[in-house]
């Protein structure tokens, strides 16, 4: 019996399930789970993913066929088994799966678009050292000197051969300084010796050098916002030490003698209680152990101080993984880590798919940022797959914030860590209440901060929403400006000259008079980013002290969010205003003061999170003021409702109260920890059909313990109408399998065809 492979051919179909079997010609005998092949599918070529090797097949060997060629470099068989994971547990396929976690450039086509980079490269040999030392100068100038020719022609891998030790070469100036030159360098690409082609090929028929086609990294360039700290690491202070122990411990426990909930530890300090120096320090016992690690940010632009602190403390040991580097950056850091060259990996999400060997820890940076869950299919959260990538691999998890989901509050082993680095308290937070306001800064907020200009200091302000006003109305007949292809009010955005949707894109020229009733006098209410930008100039802006906005407007381009971050910390004073960006994990000495404004904002949303949400915003706000030299910071927070339980939880940096009350609210409730919610949305153009397939889907989900809600309408978007189903589950894996055979289900029935359907396990 010939073996036989069982293959994910790599479409995205979703009607297509595999594996399907393949016979192995002796030429691909070798290949392992994760080898990537071409194959013959469905009447063309496809690149697949060996998922399994066996020898027993269904179908007679001889009727199977036989894959084309094997394409390097293929997936490690652990991350073959993660892919198929995920498809289970986000109700995708493997195929989609398998596609997270392809190296960099291979996709559906059967060659890879991006491959190791070569250049030639020019190396001293010894001989061309030898003559160095002991070499005179030719006397006639010029490259064609008479001694060419003198040692074997052509043969660059016999170096040494020409400069017999007794016999002097003779060297024009110019190829001395060539040789010079790689003398002091090492080995450099022929481009950079400063010699033409056929100098170098001379010099190398001689023996001297070396000229040869070399892999050539293609380096990550990134803007690194104040990597303050060099490499020494520092002392720890005592609940740095009482942190790091446990996780020390279990990294250097032996296989089988810790459960795997021993080894998920969440690491809860409040800001600037020091917790990147315990992830620095957990990784380095980690490497000590021989074992690899991998780091997750929730956004590689706003984590460049995270970055640059790992690269500070290991150097080329970390591998940095994400979308804004180019297609080759990415493949050579991918190969890097492949090989064993790098053995830390920084990045967002989808660097949970490093492809690194042995791996000891699993890091989540920030876990509570909803960044972690991906939205497109597969919709995958990186935190779960983190958890299980550490149980995969007997790996130790180490999940890190100040203000952590209730959900990990609960599974994780929790490591408290309650003081600030440098001993200075946290800002007092005031809360501010807005009822009877005219304008959108409260006078205290005003006046607070024009004292940060009198001295000198930086204020950050979050808006929670961008633009100039959340929407338009006529005075006279009260019409409001809505999207065409959504149910949600158009933003203006004055310095654009448009209205737009935030949903799906659509834009308009703001208008000028009302085209129901003629009236001239439209109405602007509440204020987004734009316009206390220019509240902020006006009160306080002059040219040495800067308002800065940051917010999906100005930070459109590659690297704006790197750049804004940079001027504002070399800016000696000033404002940055924008939104939720604002808040996340920078870590500014000269900040004095933060402001939320709207902090209700984020409660109005229908979403059991709105109160972990808001929670979670004002404290990291708070922990971006008062870092540095210049002591107390302060926290102003606006707001129309004073006595929610969020606000005042934040105001008094009372997480674990808040925590507590959350947990005892959702068990009361059955929202996660206490059960999955799964959500299924299906969309058409008509809300009828939209509904009816809900309404399929939910006669035929049968699992136990599954409580289901809905059909809901859900706002009309792009265009098309959306109906709703919110399924509350305690057995999560029956739950999900269910949903998922009945969307399946669902969409082969004709009703299914008219109608969009997609499932959303753990959706944020
Ligand atoms: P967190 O991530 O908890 O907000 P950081 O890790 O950013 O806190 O630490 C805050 C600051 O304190 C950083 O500038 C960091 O370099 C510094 N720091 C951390 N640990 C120590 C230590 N043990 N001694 C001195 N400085 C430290
Ligand atoms: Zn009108
Ligand atoms: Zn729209």
């Amino acid at each position: 019996m010939p073996p036989i492979a069982r293959i994910e051919p790599l479409t995205t179909a979703r009607a297509i399930r595999g594996p399907f079997d393949y016979r192995l010609p002796p030429a691909l005998q070798h290949v392992q789970v994760g080898a990537l092949l071409v194959v013959p599918f469905g009447g063309r070529d496809v690149l697949g993913v060996v998922a399994e090797l066996t020898d027993t097949t269904e179908v007679a060997p001889e009727k199977l066929a036989e894959p084309r060629s094997a394409v390097e470099p293929g997936i490690p068989a652990e991350l073959v088994g993660l892919a198929r994971w995920i498809a289970d547990e986000y109700c995708s396929t493997t195929a989609r799966a398998l596609a997270l976690v392809l190296p960099p450039g291979a996709g559906r086509a059967t060659t890879p678009r991006v491959r190791t980079r070569r250049v030639l490269v020019a190396e001293l040999t010894h001989g061309g050292r030898a003559a160095l030392e002991t070499g005179q100068e030719a006397a006639a100038p010029g490259d064609g000197a008479a001694s060419e020719g003198a040692s074997t022609p052509g043969n660059a891998a016999a170096p040494g051969r020409a400069a017999a030790p007794n016999r002097a070469v003779r060297l024009t100036p110019k190829q001395r300084l060539v040789l010079e030159n790689l003398a002091d360098a090492g080995p450099l690409p022929a481009a950079q010796t400063g010699a033409d082609h056929g100098s170098l090929r001379r010099l190398a028929d001689r023996g001297l050098l070396l000229l040869e086609q070399r892999e050539r990294r293609r380096r990550p360039t990134h803007t690194a916002v104040g990597a303050r700290n060099g490499g020494a690491p520092p002392r720890l202070t005592l609940e740095q030490v009482k942190a790091l122990e446990p996780i020390v411990t279990a990294l250097g426990a032996a296989d089988g003698t810790l459960n795997p909930a021993e080894r998920r530890f969440l690491l809860h300090g409040v800001t600037g209680s020091g917790k990147t120096e315990v992830y620095l320090q957990a990784a380095a016992a980690a490497l000590d152990a021989g074992r690899s690690v991998i780091v997750l940010v929730p956004e590689i632009a706003l984590a460049p101080q995270t970055v640059a602190r790992f690269q500070a403390r290991f150097g080329d040991t970390v591998a940095v993984l994400h979308s804004q580097l180019g297609q080759g950056e990415r493949y050579d850091e991918w190969m890097r880590l492949r090989r064993g060259e790098a053995r830390i990996c920084v990045g967002p999400r989808s660097a949970v798919f490093a492809p690194l060997d042995d791996v000891g820890l699993v890091i989540v940076d920030e876990e509570h940022e909803p960044a972690y869950k991906h939205e497109g299919d597969p919709r995958y959260d990186a935190r779960r797959v983190a958890a299980r990538r550490a149980h995969d691999e007997g790996a130790v998890l180490l999940s890190g914030s100040a203000t952590p989901r209730p959900e990990s509050v609960h599974a994780l082993r929790r490591l408290r860590m309650l003081r600030r680095v440098d001993g200075r308290p946290l800002p007092p937070v005031e809360i501010l209440d807005m009822r009877d306001a005219r304008h959108p800064l409260h006078p205290v907020t005003r006046e607070a901060l024009a004292d940060v200009r009198r001295a000198g200091r930086k204020a950050i302000v979050l808006v929670n929403r961008r633009g100039w006003s959340n929407f338009l109305s006529c005075r006279s007949c009260g019409k409001v400006w809505q999207c065409p292809d959504c149910d949600v009010a158009l933003v203006l955005h004055r310095s654009q000259r448009a209205v737009s949707c935030h949903h799906c894109g659509h834009s308009e020229r703001v208008p000028s008079t009302c085209p129901d009733c003629g009236s001239v006098t439209l109405a602007r209410h509440g204020a987004g980013t734009e316009r206390i930008e220019q509240e902020l100039i006006d009160a306080i802006g002059d040219p040495g002290f800067p308002v800065l906005r940051l917010d999906a407007d100005t930070t459109a381009t590659k690297g704006a969010i790197a750049r804004a971050l940079v001027r504002f910390d070399a800016a000696p004073a000033g404002v940055l205003v924008g939104t939720q960006i604002v808040a996340k994990g920078h870590d500014f000495p000269d900040v004095t003061l933060g402001v939320v404004l709207d902090a209700d904002q984020t409660l109005r949303f229908p979403d059991f999170r709105a109160d972990e949400r808001t929670y979670s915003l004002i404290a990291q706000l708070a922990g971006r003021a008062g870092r540095g030299p210049h002591g107390d910071g302060r926290v102003l927070v606006q707001t129309l409702a004073t006595d929610e339980r969020a606000i005042i939880a934040a105001a008094a940096h009372d997480s674990d109260g808040f925590l507590a009350g959350e947990l005892a609210r959702r068990e009361l409730l059955r929202y996660p920890p206490f059960a999955s919610l799964i959500r299924v949305v299906c969309s058409s153009e008509q809300l009828s059909q939209a509904h009816a397939a809900a309404d399929a889907v939910m006669r035929m989900i049968d699992a136990p313990g599954a409580q289901v809600l809905g059909p809901a309408p859900l706002f009309r978007l792009r265009g098309r109408e959306r109906s709703q189903l919110v399924v509350k589950a305690t057995q999560r894996r029956a739950a999900v399998q269910s949903v998922a055979a009945a969307v399946d289900a669902v969409a082969r029935t004709p009703l299914g065809r008219r109608v969009s359907l997609s499932a959303d396990v753990d959706p944020q």
